[in-house]
């Protein structure tokens, strides 16, 4: 069942991975995903993360993680990391893998290690016209409660996403937030926009304060009066923050999808611990 088949017959629970760059981290990859996959998920996501040195960790991370665990695999691909020829190559690869699930992104060139930025395509939404066209995918976007941080206002980047919807984008994943109230005033804005896909909340556990700090500022993301004391108070304390950080996540995803939310998304940074323990508290509600 590709991803917007699960999204629409009922919660869909997936956690994202990032392409490691060493053979020790595949390996420890492939223990963590052998952890979670007992928690029956509905799909995992690969990000794209184009580097020169290894063009094609992506497409081969998703291929690893389909042979190997059965999962239903969502394979990041980005503009700013392929050319159009670059892209189809990939297509006709995922193709071969059993792979029918994609998420285009615009990325960001700041990101690009040793990689000269494509231009072939220059938004997400050219992205996606162009996979509709290379053949029977299914194709999800992302989005962003707090607004992108390029957008003028929340207002202008839900426009822009209606064209990435209109473009085929089936289904949308958002950027991390703490704050649910951002997620739910979004999804009333994108509704009145026209937006009818499902919108998957996207959750990310905080491991730390330092942490914390790299990921809202990167992102340009609130961070709430609560959680920001909690980290505080557990800062130094790997247990005591790990309970707080499960804790706090677990409330907001039982909020969320008490609140309709079409599943839970989990940025698991390759880590399997926090992402169980939440699923569990969820599950188990
Ligand atoms: P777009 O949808 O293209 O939008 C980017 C900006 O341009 C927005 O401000 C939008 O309002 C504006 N815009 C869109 N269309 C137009 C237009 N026609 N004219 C003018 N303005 C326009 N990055 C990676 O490198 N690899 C990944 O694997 C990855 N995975 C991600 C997964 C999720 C769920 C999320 C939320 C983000 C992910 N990112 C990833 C980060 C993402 O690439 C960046 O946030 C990037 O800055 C924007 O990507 P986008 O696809 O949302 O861009």
């Amino acid at each position: 069942m590709k991803v917007v088949e699960r999204l629409n017959a009922g919660k869909a629970y997936s956690f994202e991975f990032y392409p490691p760059k060493t053979e020790e981290d595949a390996l420890r990859l492939f223990d963590v995903a052998g952890d979670l996959k007992a928690l029956g998920p509905d799909f995992v996501s690969v990000t794209d993360s184009s580097s020169g040195a290894m063009p094609h960790r992506t497409v081969d991370l998703s291929g690893a993680l389909k042979a190997k665990f059965g999962f239903e695999v969502v394979a990041h691909l980005t503009c700013v990391g392929h050319t159009r020829g670059e892209i189809q190559e990939i297509c006709l690869r995922l193709k071969d893998l059993g792979i029918r699930d994609i998420l285009a992104l615009r990325g960001d060139d700041h990101n690009l290690v040793g990689l000269e930025p494509r231009h072939d395509y220059r938004y997400a939404s050219q992205l996606i016209a162009d996979l509709k066209r290379a053949g029977d995918f299914s194709i999800g976007g992302a989005c962003y409660p707090e607004k992108h941080p390029d957008a003028a206002t929340l207002e202008a980047d839900i426009a822009r996403l209606k064209e990435k919807v209109d473009a085929g984008a089936e289904y949308l994943i958002t950027q991390l937030f703490f704050d649910n109230a951002f997620y739910f005033r979004f999804l009333d804005k994108a509704a009145a926009a026209g937006i009818n896909v499902p919108i998957l909340p996207g959750l990310m556990p905080i491991t730390g304060y330092r942490q914390m700090m790299n990921f809202t500022q990167m992102m340009k993301v609130a961070v709430p009066p609560a959680l920001r004391k909690g980290i505080e108070r557990w800062d130094g304390d790997k247990e005591g923050m790990f309970g707080f950080s499960v804790d706090y996540a677990s409330a907001q995803a039982l909020d969320l999808l008490k609140g309709g939310a079409p599943g839970l998304h989990l940025y698991t940074l390759n880590r399997s611990r926090a992402a169980m323990a939440i699923l569990k508290n969820v599950k188990g509600k």
